[in-house]
């Protein structure tokens, strides 16, 4: 058999743009992933690069000066960058969710005045729909827009969790306002706030604190946001009109599902990879470990869960890009890669026996990446939530 992960029937720029990305990630990201990430610092050189690349731009339509490529291709880079260092693919996750919303849903100033800029990565993007009180229930955001009798809205409120909230200068932000139906998720509207990038109080009523320390994840910026009587244009409603911004952010979360999956994916294959080499390097009991049979399974099992979870994400990849409605496969894939990405991660960990443990082993970084990837974009509860809904309502009596 060849190599884990392949994908058939790709075509001839799908296939470059991927075999580029992965040489970029050889040569330029992963030696350098470990240090940027104990020290915590931007990856602004790889960054630069991939703005060179164009993939910013890569699912922006061509008339908008983009790639114009379909969600799988997005989906076969992200995978091969996250196996580099999930934190750059991280810079790009939130800035492609923004750019698709925009071009699904934006009025056309909308999409002349953000996307040229967002395809040269000259404008990047954050989206913001968590508080500190909620993520998974979206529909109880607390965060509100009063409406002025000039036409222009206040905003007040504290958003959490913004990945890449200091460094993007365009956020997408989902709050309540007071038009709509009486149900919650009837009356939340998202409003595009381009903002200078940085910390403080960027703009006037509009702070960026400064970065969550986390446990991993690390290099790219994950922030909150404070609204305090901070003044938007009726322009900066997307779509133009209010009310829409639940179902808005729903169908970009949907594609990011897929992008977390792919995420997950590459985690689980770097994972894979550096213990298939470190069970052949290693010897115990005069024999490679990769020779006694327990490795050897665990080996096999790692690599069908590799497997599993590359087909599904190119499936809920390629049924999106069909104009088919993703939800459950979206759902499907999200929950079964990021778990196999979990187990896959910890059985590469025990291989490594107690180099795993030392700062000097990626699969150390790698065991702080997964976690992260069970619970952005909707837990797994979340999307077995999502599933059982969908596979009732095809299974109905
Ligand atoms: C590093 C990082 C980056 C992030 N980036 C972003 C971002 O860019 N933008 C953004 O908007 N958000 C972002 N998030 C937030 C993320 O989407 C939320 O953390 C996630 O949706 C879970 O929400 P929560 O943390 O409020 O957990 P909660 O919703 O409080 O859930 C807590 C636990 O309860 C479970 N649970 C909740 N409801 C149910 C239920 N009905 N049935 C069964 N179990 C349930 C959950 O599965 C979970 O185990 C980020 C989070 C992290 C950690």
């Amino acid at each position: 058999m060849s190599r884990l992960a392949q994908t058939l029937g790709l075509t001839e720029f799908q296939t470059e743009i991927v075999a580029a990305v992965r040489t970029f990630v050889d040569r330029e990201i992963i030696p350098a992933a470990q240090e940027l990430e104990h020290s915590d610092t931007y990856p602004q050189a790889i960054v630069d690069k991939m703005r060179d690349m164009g993939l910013f731009g890569l699912m922006i339509p061509e008339e908008y000066g983009g790639l114009g490529e379909s969600l799988l291709t997005y989906a076969l880079c992200v995978e091969e960058l996250a196996r580099g260092w999930m934190s750059v693919s991280g810079v790009i996750n939130t800035h492609f969710i923004v750019a698709y919303m925009i071009r699904q849903h934006g009025t056309d100033a909308q999409k002349n005045h953000y996307l040229p800029r967002m395809a040269t990565g000259e404008v990047r993007g954050a989206f913001s729909m968590s508080e500190p009180e909620l993520g998974s229930d979206v529909a109880a955001i607390r965060t509100k827009a009063k409406r002025e009798a000039d036409g222009d809205y206040l905003i007040n409120g504290q958003k959490m969790w913004l990945t890449n909230g200091g460094s993007s200068t365009l956020v997408a932000a989902l709050v309540r306002t007071e038009e709509g139906a009486a149900k919650p998720h009837a009356n939340l509207t998202t409003f595009l706030i381009e903002k200078p990038a940085g910390f403080g109080e960027v703009l006037p009523g509009l702070t960026i604190p400064g970065k969550i320390d986390k446990m991993g994840y690390k290099g790219i910026d994950t922030t909150e946001l404070l609204f305090d009587n901070y003044r938007a244009g009726a322009g900066d409603v997307l779509g133009g009109t209010p009310g829409r911004g639940f179902s808005q952010m729903m169908d970009g979360v949907e594609v990011g599902r897929v992008n977390v999956s792919a995420r997950a994916c590459g985690v689980a294959i770097r994972a894979f990879e550096l213990a298939a080499r470190y069970a052949q390097q290693r010897s115990t009991f005069g024999k490679p470990i990769a020779e006694h049979q327990a490795v050897a399974f665990s080996l096999a099992e790692m690599a069908t869960k590799v497997e599993a979870a590359h087909l599904m994400m190119v499936n809920a990849a390629r049924l999106k890009d069909s104009g088919e409605r993703n939800d459950v496969a979206a759902g499907m894939s999200k929950y079964l890669t990021s778990e196999y990405c979990s187990e896959v991660t910890q059985a590469s960990f025990r291989i490594h026996g107690g180099y795993g443990y030392s700062k000097e082993y990626e699969i150390e970084r790698l065991m702080r990446e997964a976690p992260f990837l069970l619970i952005g974009e909707g837990t797994s509860e979340i999307q077995k939530m999502i599933i059982s809904k969908g596979v009732l309502r095809s299974y109905a009596l």
